[in-house]
């Protein structure tokens, strides 16, 4: 099967430099024949329809669950819709910690962008007092995570990210992975990513892993070259 690989621009990228990315992966992914999927999630002022050769999906990194209304600083549906956006991602661990969202809301936009038939790319993933608490720890944290998310959606793409790889260039042993995918895998059959300083260096290790269906890759994918070269391990 072939793996799917996303990429978060999370804060970075402007407009201009999203478009020149995606003209650059477009005119490579083309010429290359790549057939796996491809997902760019750029900050919310580069959203855009892209005409692109290759298949590449473009989606949202975060919205709120409305069409409109009064949410300052949010975006909702109409916003999305003007660019033709039908993929989000749900449940980063950026949001959870620093934007402080919790289950119950996550749970709530994640019904809400199934309502309207989105692509969700949702994520999971403990933090290190938790994976240091053991096995036992880790899954329940990971169950608590799933709560109120429907995981038979059939739109429903898993990235499993443990909050201590993220970002921080200490990337999960493909042990580690393997032995955590299986317990999703028992919450889920939908695909499952891996993320969590993914890079050029260790994405074959990382995409080798039984169970694994792909990537999603945050600093080391800011570069058009260095997604390139994934890409074509991928
Ligand atoms: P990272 O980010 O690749 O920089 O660790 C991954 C993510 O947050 O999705």
């Amino acid at each position: 099967m072939s793996k799917i690989l996303a990429a978060n621009f999370k804060t970075n990228h402007t407009r201009a430099s999203t478009r020149a990315y995606i003209e650059a992966l477009d005119a490579h992914l083309d010429a290359s024949g790549y057939k796996g999927e491809t997902y760019i999630f750029p900050p919310a002022t580069a959203l855009d329809r892209f005409e692109t050769k290759a298949d590449i999906r473009i989606g949202a990194q975060n919205a709120y669950p409305t069409v409109k209304g009064s949410f300052t600083g949010e975006i909702g549906l109409e916003q999305l819709g003007e660019f033709g956006i039908g993929t989000i991602l749900v449940g980063h661990s950026e949001r959870r910690h620093i934007l402080g969202e919790s289950q119950a809301f996550i749970a709530q936009k994640y019904a809400w962008f199934k309502e309207q038939g989105f692509t969700i790319v949702y994520c999971i993933g403990e933090p290190l007092e938790v994976r240091e608490a053991g096995d036992d720890a880790v899954r329940r944290y990971l169950v608590d995570q799933c709560e109120g998310i429907d995981t038979a959606y059939e739109k429903l793409i898993l990235a499993y990210e443990p909050v201590w790889a993220i970002g921080t260039g200490r990337t999960a042993t493909p042990e580690l992975i393997e032995q955590t995918h299986a317990v999703i895998k028992r919450l889920s059959d939908r695909p499952l990513l891996y993320g969590g300083s993914v890079k050029p260096q260790n994405i074959a290790d990382i995409l080798a892993v039984p169970g694994c269906d792909g990537a999603l890759i945050g600093t080391a994918s800011w570069d058009v070259e260095s997604m390139v070269s994934m890409l074509e391990t991928a």
